[in-house]
Order: C-alpha cells, then sequence, then structure tokens
C-alpha cells in the first residue's frame, strides 16, 4: 500500500489524562481512502484531521451504508504502544462490508494502513492507568446520486481519539431493563454487522429505560421476544449455578471480540462455557431460585461491566448483592493486563505496533 504523508504544521496540545472522557478529543491527523468500482481502493493518506466534504445525495445520508469498528491501542509500562487482536476487528470489518453491500479490504492491507496511522498518532496514546487510545475504523457509501443501488464510490477512513478510564471512581454495577418492546436485530438482518443503523434503531429503548433510572437495556430476540441477546452496545454473560452461559451467535448479535476472549480465557481455565439460546423464562427462574451467580456486559470500551439490577416487566432483582462478582473481575483483571502489557500474553493477543 502506497500512503501519501501530509502532516500537520500546527499539532495539538496533548489534553490533560483527568479530561479525557470517551470521543470528544481528536487526534492531529485521520486515514482516508477512496473506493471506485472497477478501480478498487485508491489515494490512501494520512492528513490533518479536518471536516470531510461530502455531496448533499451521498449514499451514506440516505440510506444509511456505514460500518465501523472500535478498538484501542494501548501505552505499555515500558512506554511501547499494542493493540488487542486488530485482525479480529480487520475480518469482522469485511463480514460487516458484506453484509451492507460495501467494498472489502484485503486484511494485510488494512492493517497495514491501521499500523500506519497508529504510528503516526502514537504519541496520543495517553498513560494514566486505564486509559487508551480509541481507534474508529469506518466506511461509508458515497456515490453521488440518489438512485438505490449497490455502492459504486465508498470512503474508508480512521480517526483517533485518547479516551479516559471507563472506571474512574471503580467498577460500579449498573442497573438493567429488560427490553420487550422494540428489537435491535433480526435474524437476516444486520445484528451481527457493525453497522450505524443498528444503533440508530436501539435509541428509543435506551432513552426509555435512562428516563427510569436504568443505564442499558437488555435486548430480547426479535421473533419471539423470548431469548437473550445482548446488553446495550455490548455481548452479555450470567453465571448460574457453575455455568457461564452466553448466547449464542444466531446472526442477530454482534460477534464481540470481548466476547471471544472471556470465552476463550475461562475455557482454558477449565469453566463450563455454554454458548447456547437462554429465554428470559430461564433467566428469571434463575434470579428467583437464586441460582443467577453473576451477569455482566463486554465489550472494548468497559471490557466487562458487571450487572447489579435487572428489571423485568416492573419486576427487579438484586445480582449478587449489586456488587461485581467474582468471574467478573477475574475477567477484568485477566484482559485489562493483558491489554496493558502488564500479564503475559500466553494467548498471542497483542500486536506491538
Ligand atoms: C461493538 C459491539 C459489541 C462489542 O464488541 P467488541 O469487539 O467486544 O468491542 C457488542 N455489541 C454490539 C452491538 C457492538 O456494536
Amino acid at each position: 500500500m502506497q500512503i501519501q504523508y501530509q502532516l500537520t504544521k500546527t499539532p495539538k496540545a496533548k489534553p490533560d489524562p483527568s479530561t479525557l472522557g470517551f470521543g470528544k478529543i481528536f487526534t492531529d491527523h485521520m486515514f482516508l481512502m477512496n473506493y471506485t468500482m472497477g478501480k478498487g481502493w485508491y489515494d490512501a493518506r494520512i492528513v490533518p484531521f479536518e471536516n470531510l466534504s461530502i455531496h448533499p445525495a451521498s449514499t451514506v445520508l440516505h440510506y444509511g451504508s456505514e460500518i465501523f469498528e472500535g478498538l484501542k491501542a494501548y501505552r505499555r509500562a515500558d512506554g511501547s504502544v499494542q493493540l488487542f487482536r486488530p485482525i479480529e476487528n480487520i475480518r469482522r470489518m469485511n463480514n460487516s462490508a458484506e453484509r451492507l453491500c460495501l467494498p472489502q479490504i484485503p486484511e494485510e492491507d488494512l492493517l497495514e494502513v491501521l499500523t500506519a496511522f497508529v504510528r503516526t498518532e502514537q504519541d496520543w496514546t495517553p498513560n494514566a492507568p486505564g486509559t487508551s487510545l480509541y481507534l474508529r475504523p469506518f466506511m461509508f457509501g458515497n456515490d453521488e446520486s440518489l438512485g438505490v443501488h449497490t455502492v459504486h464510490n465508498a470512503i474508508f477512513a480512521i480517526i483517533a481519539s485518547p479516551v479516559g478510564s471507563y472506571y474512574p471512581e471503580g467498577i460500579n454495577p449498573v442497573r438493567i431493563m429488560i427490553e420487550d418492546a422494540d428489537v435491535r436485530a433480526v435474524r437476516g438482518g444486520t445484528g451481527y454487522a457493525k453497522c450505524g443503523g443498528n444503533y440508530a434503531a436501539s435509541n428509543r429503548a435506551g432513552e426509555r429505560a435512562a428516563q427510569k433510572g436504568y443505564s442499558q437495556v437488555l435486548w430480547l430476540d426479535g421473533v419471539e421476544r423470548k431469548y437473550i441477546e445482548e446488553v446495550g452496545a455490548m455481548n452479555v454473560m450470567f453465571r448460574i449455578g457453575d455455568e457461564i452461559v452466553t448466547p449464542k451467535l444466531t446472526g442477530s448479535i454482534l460477534p464481540g471480540i470481548t466476547r471471544k476472549s472471556c470465552i476463550e480465557i475461562l475455557q482454558k481455565e477449565g469453566y463450563k462455557v455454554s454458548e447456547r439460546l437462554l429465554s428470559v423464562e430461564e433467566l428469571s427462574n434463575a434470579m428467583k431460585d437464586g441460582t443467577l451467580k453473576e451477569a455482566w456486559g463486554c465489550g472494548t470500551a468497559a471490557v466487562v461491566s458487571p450487572i447489579g439490577e435487572l428489571c423485568y416487566k416492573d419486576h427487579k432483582y438484586i445480582v449478587n448483592g449489586g456488587k461485581i462478582g467474582e468471574i467478573t473481575q477475574h475477567l477484568y483483571d485477566t484482559l485489562t493486563g493483558i491489554q496493558w502489557g502488564n500479564l503475559p500474553d500466553t494467548f498471542g493477543w497483542t500486536y506491538k505496533i
């Protein structure tokens, strides 16, 4: 891949790590490249971060042809910077592209441009505990016409944002409402793809939950409103007795890399992990008879997020006394240990920049 560099002459001051938050501050540069059917990808470039200019009829604005990824660059104690399982994000991005009829990017090219971009911006990787440089690759259809058809022109970009610790005041379990009206995705739809439209469709339930004082919704399947799918924009796991249960990937669930990593860690340590259908009824019974020991969400942003309370049809259940459970804490410690390079990476998951 030939990448053109046009570096800024006016670099910004790096922010104070205590003020970071999530996705509000952006680095000095962005990566861009263009696609035209028949010509392929071209004009790979790293340029100063600025507004994009697109045609008012651009496909993405009308028909929502957009996919994205989310991963982080972590600063190790020795000062070097590393990624966590980037090849998994790259593969998922191509799977999402396939579903949305957006163009593929060869895996090795995507890894090369991602690495080149992170190298350019690596000084922006903060080193305060729990902080990281969040990377947001995204792609959108950019045809300049209102005709509905497969995308002929597209843009691929990567932007980066230094982000604060997700848990500046320690890990606090969240309150979750089980949503039985709106659904996030259906089998045969776009649930397994990381596309912007899934988020647009989720907002209403999220807002209703927030009005009732809940921080996220637990989604049920779109056909029967019976099986547990995900929590907010995270995958979800439960410890019922001595079994760790997570919904199996039926097509309407996003195949999270944190989910996959949790499963691999737990299996290696000899836990019984089941990827299977889990009905809301089975979960309610486990809450009533006390066999539900722990519940947590998992995703790149929060790593793991313990669930302290679940509400279903106005019945409230407290999970593990509203405190983080033992396995949840163990997964958090193991994953963050590997990600920031404080624990040996026996899985070969980290990728040095
Ligand atoms: C990104 C995402 C996840 C988590 O995936 P990770 O690869 O673990 O970050 C889970 N669910 C949804 C809907 C997502 O968009």
